[in-house]
């Protein structure tokens, strides 16, 4: 079974202002900003995919319900998406709302898009979520990577002392900290309870692999080939929790081309099968209550 585990089904408003967004990036890009989640669901759907992983991120603190509430009728209304809930730094008791998201929405754990969100998530600001997750034991879903790209970085030592101090709450560092491949190497090695969603990193790689001189960033192209090494040792050694997805509507290209950018590297067919699905669907019978959410 093909799982997805990172898709936006957002409202219409949000839609409209990430595809105009993608657009921008990538001039052509074939989603268009009146999607809707049907629409969503069926380009997947014609790649083969089953299931898929809604995130969801306020921009701004007053956001934060309505888009948890949003999630939370998406994953109702469609059986086969697992919905996730969102908060802002800026808000207020944190432990409160992430135990509604889960205990009463239904959703499966937290994800944080920080250098969308413009705020710093590996910080004491969240360590009531953390705690709550841990306590609840769910995933803590985050963004990493890309630092030149968003022009931003994060408090990697910080991320680490959650890893040690919340050992319960599994964790899952979205686009698996590129291109620091390396460093996820270590962690992965260390800490039983971390994920990586390898989604745009794949695409990136590809890129990467066929024009390295091309590589738009000449800073980032020389993280990329110092990251190398452990790019695909990373994805053989730890496929049990390595997840992958689209990002669609807002994806490195149409879903067709993101998963062709997987196959692209001819990787053992077990890894393959673990990227595309069967790691998603162990983990949402593992750490988000069943796969029926
Ligand atoms: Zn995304």
């Amino acid at each position: 079974m093909i799982v997805d585990s990172h898709v936006h089904i957002l409202p219409p408003s949000r839609t409209r202002g990430l595809v105009r967004w993608i657009h921008r990036i990538f001039p052509g890009h074939p989603s268009s900003e009146d999607m809707t989640a049907d629409q969503v669901l069926e380009d997947l759907a014609a790649c083969g995919v089953e299931k898929v992983f809604n995130f969801v991120f306020p921009l701004k603190e007053e956001e934060t319900e309505p888009l948890n509430a949003f999630s939370r009728e998406v994953a109702s209304a469609y059986p086969d998406v697992t919905g996730f809930g969102s908060l802002h730094a800026k808000t207020p008791r944190k432990e409160e709302v992430t135990e509604r998201c889960i205990a009463e929405y239904g959703l499966a754990g937290i994800k944080l898009h920080p250098y969308v969100q413009l705020f710093e998530a590996f910080s004491p600001t969240f360590e009531p979520m953390f705690s709550k997750l841990e306590e609840l034991a769910r995933p803590f879903v985050v963004h990493t990577g890309f630092d030149v790209f968003y022009r931003q970085t994060q408090d990697l030592d910080y991320l680490r002392g959650i890893l040690e101090g919340h050992p319960g709450m599994p964790v899952v560092l979205v686009h698996s900290l590129f291109p620091r491949f390396t460093l996820a190497y270590e962690l992965m090695s260390e800490y039983p309870q971390l994920y990586l969603d390898m989604t745009n990193s794949v695409s990136a790689m590809r890129w990467y692999r066929e024009s390295p001189g091309k590589w738009t960033s000449h800073e980032e192209g020389r993280q990329i080939a110092e990251n190398l090494d452990h790019f695909e040792p990373l994805l053989e050694e730890f496929s049990s929790r390595t997840m992958f997805g689209t990002d669609h509507p807002a994806g490195m290209g149409s879903p067709a081309q993101v998963y062709a950018d997987l196959d692209w590297f001819g990787l053992p067919a077990a890894t393959v099968e673990d990227l595309k699905g069967r790691t998603a669907l162990d983990f949402l019978e593992k750490h988000c209550g069943g796969d029926g959410l």
